[in-house]
């Protein structure tokens, strides 16, 4: 036992008074209209009907959200067609490239405004939407833009060209990431797009109009309608979609696939997950801790590669369990708009709910249950960090997707169980390793049935890097070079 276990072991970690003074991003630069309608062919559709979005840190109401219809898709897809038709998709690569690079620069430029928004709309702290959200996405777009010239480089042989109006659907827990996972390749491909963001976040895709007017993009080219579920269907079913590129809960993505069966239309499906993330008795035990803490607590466990069932080798589970309870107590959940904040509100009141209802299975069907002494604000949505110990396999916190800040954790003996373990899932998206040997993560690389497998570390992206899952998880890869393919079609 190192020096320092000793001295901290059986006391808290952190001084009992030991609080930090508040640390509060000033949302003042951030002006939020009171009523938003649909951005159709470059400029604003009046919405008929609107719902309220609200800041789930509280529950404040930030704005009236357009309602879309079947009518105000069917017009969206109309100046998409006409902008594809007209223009953009014979535009030289080189001159795609422009747009694309200055609205990188000015994600780059409004970063801060774009972050507040995001973390006011979403809940997730603002050290995550400055450090990671905004940088990632505007990677994305310079990224893109640099495939967009180099097309027939990237598929030699063959002659790609675009396929035309790309419907996208997108869910709220990384609001504009996504909206840049989508965005950029299409365009950089010389497709046009109607994207619904998600119900509960449509914000930051609404100021993105702005940006899109600022980088002079030819109207009806990127068309974003706002509104819920139904807007969604309305899309998909849209008979002038060519492809449909969708991002959410593996249920709405099964019933988008019947529906499409059949239509020709281009379908990617990226959906959830229950990844292992996987530590072998030689791995370095205090990295592993904070890849574990980063793999779930990381936006509040709303993230469908989250590390969410820990597989520790039987003889380190005791150290490491100790270490990571220790961990958690100097987690701080709270206001995320702190600049201090390390865990913040809960997207969504189904959401908590959600969380609630598997937490509670978890702990009937026999798990124990730890959470670290923190203190929840009153209002807003809000789930403490929290870890079950004495899971089985068959339990539902082992087999179905939290999406909350929930770790399970489960042990294994050999290299062998810890594959047969975390292959025991519907999903497929991604994995974690954490060992010395780079044999075996090579070994367990091979084995694991998962889109990405990350070693020694968790939760890394990178634009260049594909990015998608297996089984129930999906199909399709959005990054990298790979992330072009699906908004291509290579006929003659
Ligand atoms: P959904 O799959 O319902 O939402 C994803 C997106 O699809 C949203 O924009 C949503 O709109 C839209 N949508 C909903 N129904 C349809 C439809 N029939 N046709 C087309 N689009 C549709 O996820 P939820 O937000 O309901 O979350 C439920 C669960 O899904 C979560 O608890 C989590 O486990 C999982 N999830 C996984 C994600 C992932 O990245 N893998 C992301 C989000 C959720 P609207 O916002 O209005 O519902």
């Amino acid at each position: 036992m190192s020096e320092l276990d000793r001295t901290q072991q059986g006391a808290h970690p952190v001084p009992a008074d030991w609080t930090y003074a508040p640390a509060p991003e000033s949302r003042e630069i951030v002006r939020i209209q009171e009523r938003y309608g649909h951005f159709v062919g470059g400029s604003w559709l009046e919405a008929a009907e609107t719902y309220e979005t609200i800041a789930p840190r509280d529950e404040e109401p930030l704005a009236q959200i357009g309602q879309g219809t079947a009518e105000d898709v069917d017009t969206a897809v109309a100046a998409a067609r006409e902008a594809f038709a007209n223009g953009w998709s014979a535009l030289p690569g080189s001159e795609r490239a422009k747009y694309l690079f200055r609205i990188a620069r000015i994600l780059q430029e409004r970063s801060r405004e774009f972050a507040v928004l995001e973390s006011l709309n979403g809940g997730k702290p603002i050290k995550e939407s400055r450090d990671v959200d905004l940088p990632l996405a505007a990677a994305h777009f310079f990224y893109y833009a640099g495939w967009a010239d180099k097309l027939e480089y990237a598929f030699p042989n063959r002659t790609p060209r675009p396929v035309g109006v790309a419907g996208q659907i997108i869910p709220w827990n990384f609001p504009l990431l996504m909206l840049a996972w989508k965005i950029a390749p299409a365009l950089a491909c010389g497709n046009t797009v109607v994207l619904k963001p998600a119900e509960t976040t449509p914000l930051t895709a609404l100021l993105f109009c702005d940006v899109l007017r600022q980088a002079e993009l030819p109207p009806g080219v990127v068309n974003i309608v706002t509104g819920d579920g139904r807007t969604g269907a309305a899309l998909v079913e849209h008979p002038d979609v060519d492809k449909v590129a969708f991002t959410g809960s593996t249920e709405v993505g099964k019933a988008i696939q019947r529906r499409l069966a059949g239509t020709g239309k281009k379908l990617t499906l990226e959906l959830g997950g229950k990844a292992a993330n996987i530590v072998f008795d030689d791995a370095a035990l205090d990295q592993a801790v904070e890849g574990i803490v980063n793999g779930i607590y990381f936006n509040q466990g709303h993230v469908c590669c989250a590390g969410s069932r820990l597989l520790v080798q039987e003889s380190i589970y005791e150290p490491l369990v100790d270490k990571l309870k220790r961990r958690l107590t100097t987690l701080r959940v709270g206001d995320p708009l702190d600049k201090n904040t390390d865990v913040g509100a809960i997207n969504s009141r189904m959401q908590l709910e959600k969380i609630e209802e598997l937490v509670a299975a978890g702990k009937e069907e026999g798990a124990e249950i730890y959470q670290p002494p923190c203190v929840l604000p009153e209002k807003g949505y809000w789930f403490a960090p929290t870890v079950f110990t004495n899971v089985a396999q068959s339990y539902r916190i082992a087999q179905e997707e939290i999406f909350g800040p929930v770790l399970s954790v489960l042990t294994f003996r050999t290299p062998e169980e810890a594959v047969e373990k975390a292959n025991n899932t519907p999903y497929g998206l991604s994995a974690g390793v954490w060992t010395e040997k780079g044999s075996r993560i090579l070994w367990m690389a091979q084995r694991l049935r998962a889109g990405v497998v990350w070693a020694n570390t968790f939760n890394r992206f990178d634009p260049t890097s594909p990015f998608g899952g297996y089984k129930e998880s999906g199909f399709g890869r959005e990054g990298g070079l790979h992330g072009l393919e699906p908004y291509l079609r290579f006929d003659e």
